[in-house]
């Protein structure tokens, strides 16, 4: 049987119709940059988030961007970041002059150890970037309370975990601007790129929708130096075709995560994902961890079965961060984690007979 890693067809195949038609109004509407469908997107998509207030951007990258824009971040500024995490959260640290600072993750659940914050926040420090990273949210409450003592801002990449809660909260509704992607793979995906921010603050969403849109709120007056990152208008309704069916795309992923913990549980020197208590997981990714990962991933692979490395090189170990001189070593968790996480096949959908075939292959290989 060949299982892909992501398949979107369950997912796309009952809608087809429904988006074709949203693609279709768009397209008559003659309206196709900033227009109804991005209005109606951002309220359907603030109200599923408990915000007042969402953004439409051109992808995640620039919403995490235009956030710490918004936020006042800028050079000399210090920003709190994950040594696991997406390179695009530290990227977005880079692209206004400041310095991310990494801070190691819990080994356990992979999300950002609120214990070891404190020692990282220097006189510079002015922003902590948690991720919810793999889609299970992070301890906000911890995390808060830290930026609160220490007078932070907070901006969640909340790329991987649309739903997902913690403490009952919804993750992309504690911090003060947060940014979320709608790459094609993500939870709630579009056709193409698109992201947004939410947020609370009401300042903070007017000084956002003028930077997307050329720093302007009145056509040909710019009252800062802004952007062209709008959400498509297109992308946007697609989105809301797709929104309503979130949920019940997050319980089959659940279900899907349950089935392989059960099915893959006792293995010697496998190691399943860890939900931290008061977290919920919304499982973008499935991830397991083997010090034989590279073996178990071509074991896989001979079986038809396509797995993904999230991610095999840390930010820090990057060409791109060598000026951060940051050795080898330093993040230990970070490389540990990059050397042995490997992500099966998930997606909604994914039948019984899937998870268990993928669940024998794992077996047979530690067999
Ligand atoms: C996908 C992702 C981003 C970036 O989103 P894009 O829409 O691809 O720019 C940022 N952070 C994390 C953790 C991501 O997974």
């Amino acid at each position: 049987m060949q299982i892909p890693f992501l398949s979107f067809s369950p997912q796309h195949h009952p809608i087809r119709e429904e988006v074709l038609a949203a693609i279709a109004r768009v397209y008559d509407s003659q309206w196709y940059v900033l227009g109804q469908a991005v209005t109606d997107f951002e309220a359907a998509y603030a109200a599923f988030n408990q915000v007042e207030h969402c953004v439409g951007v051109a992808n995640g990258l620039d919403a995490l961007h235009l956030s710490l824009i918004a936020l006042n971040i800028g050079p000399g500024d210090e920003v709190i970041v994950p040594s696991n995490t997406y390179i695009a959260t530290w990227l977005a640290v880079s692209f206004v002059g400041a310095t991310p600072v990494p801070v190691e993750p819990s080994a356990t659940t992979y999300n950002l150890d609120p214990a070891l914050i404190e020692a990282a926040i220097t006189p510079r420090t002015k922003a902590i970037m948690p991720v919810h990273l793999y889609g299970q949210a992070c301890e906000m409450t911890a995390i808060m309370a830290v930026a609160r003592r220490h007078n932070l801002v907070v901006v969640e990449d909340n790329a991987q975990a649309q739903g997902a809660t913690a403490d009952g909260g919804l993750t992309g509704s504690f911090g003060n601007a947060n940014g979320t992607s709608f790459y094609p793979g993500k939870n709630l995906g579009a056709l193409g790129d698109g992201g947004a921010i939410t947020t609370n603050d009401a300042e903070i969403a007017q000084r956002l929708r003028s930077l997307r849109n050329y720093g302007s709120q009145k056509k040909y007056y710019n009252e800062v130096i802004g952007y062209n990152s709008r959400l498509d208008e297109m992308q946007a309704a697609v989105l809301s075709v797709k929104l309503p069916y979130l949920p019940d795309w997050t319980r089959q992923r659940q279900q899907v995560a349950a089935r392989y913990n059960d099915l893959l549980a006792g293995i010697e020197g496998l190691q399943l994902p860890v939900v931290a208590a008061g977290s919920t997981h919304v499982y973008h990714l499935y991830v397991v961890r083997t010090n034989q990962r590279d073996a178990l991933q071509q074991h896989l692979a001979a079986q038809g079965i396509g797995t993904l490395i999230h991610y095999p090189v840390p930010p820090h170990m990057q060409q791109a961060y060598a000026h951060l001189q940051l050795p080898a070593g330093r993040f230990p968790i970070a490389e540990e984690l990059a050397a042995t996480s490997l992500s099966l096949p998930m997606w909604p959908g994914m039948t019984e007979e899937h998870v268990a075939a993928v669940a024998d292959a794992v077996r047979s290989f530690f067999n």
